[in-house]
């Protein structure tokens, strides 16, 4: 059986002789691992088109429970993250996520243009990377069943205080006054209103708009920490390439 889609590649990886095996961020099947024969030799027709990043149409056949890559029509959209190792870094964290996460077919068109619009966003160096990875990483989750609860304080009810916190392992807020009369038993991120806001956005907005807000670089921070708490608390699990982010991003801050 054929196939024909849209896709991003998220990983590459060399197998015995010159074949390859992709991860790729499909529009129809959300994420698959297709086999490239013959792409490790730089003349074959996919070599290029099957590299990570690669954005494109890709013409699969698919038997026996496999996906191999019959033509891959794609170019390199993403090419200037090359000439950024902090973008660089961060792409690939991303590229990992999705891979993690990204199982659903239902959410699988939306998903691949929020991928592409992230690393659109890395590559152009339009956008913060703090506000593309926060953004990316909260909507990516909530579509794959990981969405909070950011509505209102889970204690009280109220909408907003000066300062809320988010709590990683349950996804809902407490406001400072409730966190207070806990005796210290629920803690969380700390999200002043801006970085709440952000935060709130970065779930319910529309995906056109979904990285279209800006905040202070204090903010920013404060957001970042909180997305990835959750990440963290919600997956269960380490990213290798965030934690190679995190070393490169430190020595270009502020970023
Ligand atoms: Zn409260």
């Amino acid at each position: 059986m054929n196939i024909t889609t849209e896709g991003i590649v998220l990983k590459s990886t060399r197998l015995g002789g010159t074949d390859r095996v992709c991860t790729i961020m499909t529009e129809a099947h959300g994420v698959i691992r297709a086999f490239a024969k013959g792409a490790q030799n730089p003349k074959n027709k996919n070599a290029s088109s099957t590299a990570q990043f690669s954005s494109g149409q890709f013409t699969l056949y698919y038997s026996h429970d496999k996906y191999t890559i019959d033509e891959a029509s794609c170019g390199q959209p993403f090419f200037a993250l090359r000439s950024d190792i902090c973008a660089l870094a961060l792409a690939q964290y991303l590229c990992e996520l999705f891979a993690e996460v990204a199982r659903t077919e239902e959410n699988a068109h939306d998903e691949l243009r929020l991928l592409r619009g992230a690393l659109h966003y890395l590559s152009a160096g339009t956008r913060p990377h703090l506000l593309v990875k926060s953004a990316a990483e909260m909507r990516l989750l909530a579509w794959e069943g990981y969405a909070p609860d950011l509505l209102m304080c889970r204690e009280c009810g109220c909408f907003e205080c000066d300062t809320m916190y988010f709590i990683p392992s349950a996804g809902q807020l407490i406001c400072s006054d409730c966190a207070a009369h806990s005796g210290g038993h629920v803690t969380g991120a700390a999200l002043g209103k801006g970085a709440l806001m952000a935060l709130r956005h970065t779930v319910y907005s529309e995906l056109d708009k979904l990285f279209s807000f800006s905040l202070p670089d204090s903010s920013l921070l404060s957001l970042s920490a909180a997305c990835e708490q959750y990440v963290k608390a919600q997956l269960d699990r380490e990213f290798s390439t965030l934690g190679f982010y995190k070393a490169v991003a430190m020595q270009e801050i502020p970023q």
